[in-house]
């Protein structure tokens, strides 16, 4: 569970992309829906650790993210909007790679980390070839890999359906939601259907601020 307690933000301009925000996360697939400029990845950045807060506080099963966040980190996954460096590398070697990062130092249990991961997403029968290569969808399926080497319980994914025909985003959201019986899923996005098909409890975000926090289908229906 992921609990933010008066989260605020504001950048050095004095745009104040995030106030007193305060929302209980627990396991399961959260959405955060909200429109462009709503502060949804100022939020994403802030529970990544990437960026700290101006005021707040957030605590992730107990422990607080801001006073601990290398504890924080070895629990995250973070598929971010702009994830889009796709070098001439296959699949495999760069997961490889991460999961080297990620100190999963044993050959052996790398190569069962990547192995099962590619299966996971789909990508097993494309795993040698160029990730330069692949359609948005096959990108997105390779960016939720890479944020779940390590077996992360924390999982963040921003706007991750862009882009995606009909097929590859259903594809993509059963990915995610099968994950999601496990570990806590944030879903951010502007695209309402994205939460109502598989998030139990979702917040929406409007100008830093949450609107509404609840079910969705209780929430769209009273808009
Ligand atoms: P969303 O992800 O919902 O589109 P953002 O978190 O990107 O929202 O942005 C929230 C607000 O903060 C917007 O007004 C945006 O222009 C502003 N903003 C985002 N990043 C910065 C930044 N680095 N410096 C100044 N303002 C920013
Ligand atoms: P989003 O779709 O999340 O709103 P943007 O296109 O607004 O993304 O932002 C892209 C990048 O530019 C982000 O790193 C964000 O922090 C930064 N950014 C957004 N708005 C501003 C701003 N007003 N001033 C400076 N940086 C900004």
């Amino acid at each position: 569970m992921l609990e933010l307690h008066n989260v605020s933000h504001i950048y050095p301009n004095g745009t104040r992309a995030l106030d007193d925000v305060s929302l209980t996360i627990p396991k399961g697939m959260f959405g955060l829906l909200g429109p462009n400029g709503a502060g949804k990845s100022t939020l994403m950045r802030t529970i990544a650790t990437l960026q700290l807060p101006t005021s707040g506080r957030l605590v992730f099963d107990g422990i607080d993210v801001l006073a601990q966040p290398e504890a924080i980190r070895a629990q995250l996954g973070y598929l971010p909007q702009d994830f889009g460096v796709y070098p001439r590398v296959s699949a495999y070697d760069l997961l490889d790679h991460m999961a080297v990062l990620k100190g999963i130092a044993g050959r052996g249990e790398r190569r069962d980390t990547v192995e099962t991961l590619l299966n996971q997403v789909n990508l097993w029968d494309v795993r040698r070839k160029a990730v330069a290569g692949y359609s948005g969808g096959m990108r997105q399926r390779f960016g939720i890999a890479q944020a779940l080497i390590g077996n992360p319980r924390l999982v963040i994914v921003d706007e991750p359906t862009a882009g995606l025909d009909p097929e590859e985003r259903n594809r993509f959201l059963n990915l995610l939601a099968e994950i999601g019986e496990n570990v806590v899923v944030i879903l951010s996005t502007h695209i309402v259907e994205d939460v109502t098909d598989l998030c139990p409890r979702m917040a929406i975000l409007g100008q830093g601020h949450i609107l509404l926090e609840g079910a969705p289908g209780a929430l769209i229906d009273g808009l």
